[in-house]
């Protein structure tokens, strides 16, 4: 078994050409300083014999496992490593399978005909087979002795291709959990740093001294908060302390970075355990400043409890391997800044349309400072905000045009959410649910039966004496 339904699932966070992709991340991730060798513990080994742990060959996929055989064929030390291991130690189906060895990256291309080297300042082999790759990373070191390949241009690290040990490797992971090493020749686990006992107790527990390896990569907080939601795992209370204290530095993150991080917390299938999460260790208002403020000023807890249910949504069409969209996602998590900004506006007595205009790009224009949100999801993001209003439309021709609005689906997906923080659309829901079903003859005809009767369209028959509408984006409970 290799969890294809769930690699096709995670396309969105598939490997990208130039290697920025979810394996090694951090060989590459935009700025993070050098280790200090200080902040690491001495590796000791603990190997775990075959007849010990659960791995077994076949739940390894297929290329993962012909890359291992082909690198120990030509005398190289081969292990697949990292999220892998721990997933298969778990009976989870890891999503991709990365392998470390001892052999260069140009070694690993003499090797595999299918193979291309990626990345200047970390080199790494991908090793391509049709759909799958296998990321083949060399053991990297902490320490620059000068025989390795390291060069600094304006005090930044342009190539950094020092390669080590095993040992070497393994402590410069970030969880314990994450740095075992499952070798192909004896079939054994590879324990540097504790982590067989970790996963066995279930614990998140960073690899030398928390503060200092925050400090070094602050997106190691987020990491700690999605693998806990993603394993069911808690965090070790050294490793999770500073984490409050230390949350700000996110701020200092690559902003795209932290957007692939934010589909990986939230499209993951764990959604509603990561936003717990981020809430608990303090990281939502690094993340997302405006929806924490507003969720702290919504005394009621309604923006709360629709969020958390949309959430709930997502894990379900997850678990269903039904598709998820960044756009709706963001709708979601920055609705409560949306609506803020708006009540804001309209207080200072900004007429309607301008000012849900005006809040939708003053809350994507700060937020993506934070997070890049590309403009293929922030665009239709805003138009599911924008929609909201016209669905108190029950003009014959507004609501024709509304239905066959591109974002109409979605916009009223969204609206059918909101009900969880106020009733006060639920007329609106049911006329949009009953309009879906109906035959354009049907609703075309009952629009304009109620027009003429002055009545609420209602089509399931029942007259209703139609309310003053105003158009609205979000109500004054919301
Ligand atoms: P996932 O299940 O999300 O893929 P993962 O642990 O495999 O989790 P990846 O981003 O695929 O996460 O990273 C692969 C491995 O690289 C990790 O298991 C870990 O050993 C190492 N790693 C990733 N990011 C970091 C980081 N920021 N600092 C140190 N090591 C990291
Ligand atoms: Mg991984």
């Amino acid at each position: 078994m290799c969890g294809c339904s769930q690699r096709r699932r995670a396309s969105i966070f598939t490997r990208q050409p130039d290697g920025n992709g979810p394996g090694e991340i951090f060989f590459q991730a935009h700025g993070i300083t050098p280790i200090d060798p200080q902040a690491l513990p001495q590796p000791v080994l603990r190997s775990v014999p075959r007849d010990q742990h659960p791995i077994s060959r076949k739940d390894i996929s297929p290329n993962a496992l012909r890359v291992l055989y082909r690198l120990r064929e030509a005398g190289f030390g081969a292990y697949l490593v990292g999220g892998a291991v721990r997933d298969l130690l778990l009976g989870m189906h890891p999503k991709d399978f990365d392998v470390a060895t001892d052999a260069t990256p140009e070694q690993v291309k003499q090797l595999f005909r299918n193979c291309r080297l990626i990345g200047r300042r970390f080199r790494l082999a991908h090793v391509v087979y049709g759909r799958e790759i296998i990321e083949v990373a060399t053991f990297r070191a902490n320490v620059d002795d000068g025989s390795g390949d390291r060069e600094v241009e304006d005090g930044r690290l342009v190539r950094d291709n020092v390669y080590g040990t095993i040992e070497d490797d393994a402590v410069r992971r970030d969880f314990t959990c994450n740095a075992l090493y499952y070798a192909i020749e004896d079939f054994s686990v590879r324990d540097y740093t504790g982590g067989y006992e970790d996963v066995l107790a279930r614990k998140m527990r960073l690899i030398g001294d928390p503060e200092t390896r925050y400090r070094e990569d602050p997106v190691r907080m987020l990491r700690a908060v999605r693998l806990a939601a993603k394993l069911g795992f808690s965090i070790d209370p050294p490793t999770a302390e500073p984490i409050p204290r230390l949350a700000g530095l996110l701020a200092e993150a690559a902003p795209a970075r932290l957007f692939e991080e934010m589909l990986k917390l939230f499209l993951s299938g764990h959604a509603v355990a990561s936003f717990e999460g981020l809430e608990r260790h303090g990281l939502l208002g690094a993340l997302m400043p405006e929806t924490a403020a507003a969720l702290r000023s919504n005394r009621s807890g309604a923006l709360r409890r629709m969020v958390l249910k949309g959430l709930a949504g997502t894990d379900a069409r997850v678990a269903a391997d039904e598709p998820v969209s960044p756009a709706f996602l963001f709708a979601l998590l920055l609705w409560p800044a949306y609506c803020r900004a708006l009540a804001g506006l309209q207080a200072q007595g900004m007429p309607v349309e301008e000012a849900q205009r005006r809040a939708a790009d003053r809350v994507t224009l700060h937020q993506v400072q934070t997070i890049a949100l590309p403009k293929r999801f922030s665009l239709p993001m805003q138009e599911i905000w924008l929609l909201q209003s016209r669905f108190s439309t029950r003009q014959r021709k507004r609501v024709f045009r509304l239905l066959a609005h591109p974002r109409f689906r979605a916009a009223y997906d969204f609206l059918a959410l909101r009900l969880a923080a106020s009733d006060s659309h639920a007329a609106d829901v049911e006329f949009w649910r009953e309009a879906q079903q109906s035959s354009g003859d049907a609703l075309a005809a009952s629009l304009d039966a109620s027009a003429a009767s002055g009545e609420d369209a209602d089509l399931d028959g029942a007259p209703r004496r139609r309310r003053r509408r105003r158009r609205r984006g979000a109500t004054a409970s919301e």
